[in-house]
C-alpha cells in the first residue's frame, strides 16, 4: 500500500538558524512515526543543505518549493532541476497558488516544470485548486479540471503527486469540510486517470483536523503551509491518527 505523503510548506520562513532549531526540536517527536507514512518538508532554497543535513536519518525528504523548466541559461533567480537533484531533493512544488497569482505562472509553464522535473527523477508536487469567487459561481470543478488537463500533459502520473489547495482555505483558518476536500480529491484522481496517483489535501490543516482529512477515502496526505513551521504541531500532524 501506498504511503500517506505529510508535507510541509516553509514558505519564506526560516533560516539557517531557525532551521536548526527546527530540526532538534522536531526530530524527537517523530521518532516512531508509523512506516505507513512519508514525510516531506519544502524549505527554502538557502536551507534545504542545513534541513537534510540536521534531519538526517529520520527519513523526512526535502521537496523544494519550485523549480525551473529550462535546465540552465540566462534566468536570474531561479534553480534548476539538476542543481536540487544535487542536493538530495526528492519532490519539487510546483503550480502553487502564491507563483501562480504573484508570478503569473501559466499552466504551460506548471507543465513544463514538472516535465523537467520528472526528467531529473525529482516527484512533482502540483497544485491545483479554485479561488473563493470561482467556487461561489459554481467552476470549480471547471478550473481545477483544466488545471489539471494542462499541468499534466506528457506527465508521468506514475511519478506524481497533486495537491488540492482551494486558495480561500489557504492561510485563512478555514480548512475545507472533510468530506468535500475528499470529494474534489476523488475527481482529481477520476482526471488525472491513474487510480495510485497520491492525492493531498492543503489549506489550513492543523492538528485539530487532520484526523478528520486522513479519514477519508481520497485523501492520500496532506499539504501543510502555517502549521508545518511549529515543530509541535507539524509533528502531531505527521502522526495523525
Ligand atoms: C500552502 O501554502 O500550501 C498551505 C496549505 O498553507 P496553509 O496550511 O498555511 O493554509
Amino acid at each position: 500500500m501506498a504511503k500517506a505523503v505529510i508535507a510541509g510548506n516553509w514558505k519564506m520562513h526560516m533560516t539557517c538558524a531557525e532551521t536548526r532549531e527546527f530540526a532538534a526540536a522536531f526530530r524527537p517527536l517523530i521518532s516512531d512515526l508509523p512506516d505507513d507514512r512519508q514525510v516531506l518538508i519544502a524549505p527554502p532554497f538557502t536551507a534545504i543543505p542545513t534541513l537534510s543535513r540536521h534531519l538526517e536519518g529520520t527519513g523526512v525528504a526535502i521537496a523544494a518549493q519550485n523549480v525551473h523548466w529550462d535546465e540552465k541559461g540566462a534566468y536570474t533567480g531561479m534553480v534548476s532541476a539538476a542543481m536540487l537533484v544535487e542536493h538530495g531533493v526528492t519532490h519539487a512544488i510546483v503550480g502553487h497558488s502564491e507563483p501562480r497569482k504573484y508570478f503569473s505562472e501559466s499552466d504551460e509553464q506548471i507543465n513544463l516544470r514538472a516535465r523537467t522535473a520528472q526528467k531529473h527523477g525529482l516527484i512533482p508536487i502540483l497544485c491545483v485548486g479554485e479561488s473563493l469567487d470561482q467556487r461561489e459561481t459554481g467552476e470549480t470543478e471547471r478550473v481545477i479540471h483544466r488545471q489539471i488537463e494542462q499541468g499534466l500533459e506528457a506527465v508521468d502520473p506514475t511519478r506524481l503527486i497533486v495537491a488540492y489547495e482551494p486558495i480561500w482555505a489557504i492561510g485563512t483558518g478555514k480548512t475545507c469540510a472533510a468530506d468535500e476536500a475528499n470529494r474534489i480529491c476523488g475527481l482529481i484522481r477520476g482526471w488525472v486517470g491513474h487510480k495510485d496517483v497520491t492525492v493531498q489535501y492543503g489549506g489550513s490543516v492543523n492538528p485539530a483536523t487532520i484526523d478528520d482529512l486522513m479519514a477519508q477515502s481520497d485523501i492520500d496526505g496532506v499539504l501543510v503551509g502555517g502549521a508545518s513551521l511549529d515543530p509541535a504541531s507539524f509533528a502531531r500532524i505527521a502522526n495523525f491518527r
